[in-house]
This record gives C-alpha cells, structure tokens and sequence, in this order.
C-alpha cells in the first residue's frame, strides 16, 4: 500500500511517522521550505544579528493524556520545554516551536517547497499534480491540510468529504513580529489583550524570555480573529506597524523605534471542530486529518493524525488477512 500525504505540518508529520512505523510506505509532500506549518518558527538576520520568531502558535498545551506522554517524550529528546510565564501547563519548542517537526521530519521522505494542485484518480489509484510535480501508482491519498485548503484539493476527487471541511471555516490572524536595540522594561513576558476594551491582539509574547533562547529583544504580536478579519486584506507592512502602535499602548510604554518589524497573515490561523477523529474511506482509499477535525489547537492536529493512521493501518492489516484470488 503506497501512501500520499499532503501536508507535513504536525498533523501530517504525526500520521506519516505512525504509518512508516507500521511498515507502510509514506511520501509526503508540502509547499513550505522547512517543517513547521503553523508551528512554524521565521529566522531573519537584523542589524542586530539573527532573529527568530515563533510566528504561529506561541505556545502549546495538552488536555489529552497520550499528547502530554508525547511531549513529555519530545522534553527527553530535547525539542520542547515547559514556559512557565504562560502557565503550568505550557510547552515550547527548544530553540524554536519548529523544533519536534523538524525532528519528526528527519527520516521520513517529505518533498518540501512542492505545492499539490490537484489529486487525480487513475487506475487502481491516485496521482498527485502540480507545477514541478506528477507522481502517481499511490494506493491511498491523505491530506494533512488547514479545512479550506482540504476543501480545495478535495472537490474534484471526494466531493463528500470535501463538503464536510468546506462547512469549517477557519478564524485569521494577524502577526506582527519585531526587534528592538533595547529591552522593552516594565513589559511581561506574555501580554494578552484578550476580550480587552481594544480587543486588537490576543496575544503579545517577547521571544528571547522563552526557554532555549538568546538574542536581542524581540515581540511576535498576535492580532485576535475580529480584528484580523476586519484588516485581512490590508498590507502587511501596514499591518505590523499598526499591530506595534497598539501593543505599545496596551503595554503603557512610550513607542520604541523597532530594528526589524514585519507582518504575516494567517488565513487559516484558528479551526472549527467538525467533531470527528478523521475523515476515512477506506473503499476509495482516500482521508484527511488536520487540526480542523477535532479542534484549534496543536494538540487536535497530533490527535487526528495519529488517528486516521491507525484508521488506514487498520485498513491494511484486514486487506492483508484477507484470502488471495
Ligand atoms: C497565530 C496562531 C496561533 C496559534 N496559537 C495556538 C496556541 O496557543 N495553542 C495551540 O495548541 N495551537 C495554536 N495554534 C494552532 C496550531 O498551530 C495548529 O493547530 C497546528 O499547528 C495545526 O497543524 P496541522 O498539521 O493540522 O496544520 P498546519 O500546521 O497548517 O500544516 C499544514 C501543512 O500543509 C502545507 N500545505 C498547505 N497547502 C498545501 C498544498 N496545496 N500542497 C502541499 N502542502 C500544503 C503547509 O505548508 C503546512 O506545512 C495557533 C496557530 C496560529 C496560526
């Protein structure tokens, strides 16, 4: 059985290192550059030397208790530490969020920067299409992709399970990150605005205070989905500088000329939950997974991608015991 998985952030990553483990044969495709997703940790030099930003989730916790094994299985490895200055319950990628995907990612087979424009039935199968791409003899095809991108890529192929993504939108949201020759003094490491009179960002987080950081003062801003979605087409320079302007209000400071300041919009920043583990069928040998399935964070993603592999492993393992011809 040769899989197809399209998307390697955690929910993809997660659900192809379990079908590899299982002995099936994975390949993996994303148009990033690098593992992350939107775990994903940007890396710029600056005047001041270089910088990195977590520039999607700031942080990550877990309700379920095999996730919380598994983190405590990446603090042994090395990739994550707790961040108490967002509570008992939080964890960090070390040095950056990107850390456990990319050690997830060393050994499986992912072809990075290669965008996936179209999944095609032929026969006996799946071919995957795009720009640089056409690769098929695929058995099963799997998407690990935000609910819109799903809906997308799925239409032509599974109409139905399409349907199911396309009734999930996602919340935006607006990031701002930024560097500073000076220490911002009288700032926590965290601020939230949250449900705040402004209700700009939702979360403001100084990057260097996290564990397994150095490097000069610098902020990721996070804008809250009302506000994201009020300025979504808006120019990111823009953006950033108005996000800047807000926070510095927010945290009752005098405005501090930033060395680097930039934006990044996260269409398909926060997911619905469309209350389901996984999308399967395994007569046409086609599935999806994705935060989106269960809920909007990290955790949901791991969750929905170790979930549909043991779906398709379960697939494969009553194929095999079946009788031959
Ligand atoms: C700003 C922000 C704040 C967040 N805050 C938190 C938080 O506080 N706590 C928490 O737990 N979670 C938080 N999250 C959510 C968390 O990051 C996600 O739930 C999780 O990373 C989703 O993983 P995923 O694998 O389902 O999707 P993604 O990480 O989106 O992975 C999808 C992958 O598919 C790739 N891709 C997309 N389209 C294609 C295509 N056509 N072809 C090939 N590849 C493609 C992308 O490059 C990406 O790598 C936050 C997210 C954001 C953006």
């Amino acid at each position: 059985m040769r899989i197809a998985i399209v998307g390697a952030g955690l929910a993809g990553l997660t659900c192809g290192r379990a079908l590899a483990a299982e002995g099936c044969p994975v390949a993996l495709f994303d148009k990033g550059r690098a593992p992350g997703g939107r775990l994903s940790t940007r890396r710029t030099d600056t005047s001041l030397g270089p910088v990195a930003f977590d520039l999607g989730a700031p942080f990550i916790t877990a309700d379920d208790p095999a996730f919380g094994a598994e983190l405590a299985v990446w603090q042994a490895e090395g990739t994550v530490a707790r961040w108490p200055a967002a509570g008992a319950r939080a964890w960090v990628g070390i040095p950056g969020m990107d850390a456990p995907l990319r050690a997830m990612g060393r050994g499986l087979p992912v072809r990075w920067s290669t965008r996936v424009e179209a999944v095609a039935a032929e026969a006996g199968g799946w071919r995957l299409q795009g720009a640089d791409l056409d690769a098929g003899g695929f058995d099963v095809v799997l998407t690990a992709l935000p609910a819109e991108q799903t809906a997308t890529l799925l239409r032509p192929a599974a109409p139905d399970l399409a349907a199911v993504a396309a009734a999930l939108p996602s919340a935006p949201c607006w990031t701002a990150m930024a560097a500073f020759a000076r220490r911002l003094d009288g700032v926590p490491d965290l601020l939230s605005e949250r449900g705040g009179p402004g209700d700009t960002f939702a979360w403001a987080a100084r990057e260097a205070a996290k564990p397994g950081r150095s490097g000069p003062e610098s902020w990721v801003i996070q804008a809250g989905p009302d506000w994201s979605r009020r300025n979504l087409e808006r120019a990111a320079a823009d953006v950033a500088a108005d996000l800047l302007g807000r926070f510095f209000a927010a945290a009752g400071v005098a405005a501090v000329q930033p060395v680097h300041l930039a934006g990044h919009r996260w269409r398909y920043a926060a997911s619905g939950a469309a209350g389901r583990n996984t999308l399967w069928d395994p007569t046409r040998g086609i599935g999806a997974c994705g935060d989106w399935l269960l809920g909007p964070r990290a955790e949901h993603a791991w969750l929905s991608g170790r979930r549909l592999a043991s779906a398709v492993a379960a697939t494969r393992a009553s194929a095999a015991s079946q009788p031959g011809p």
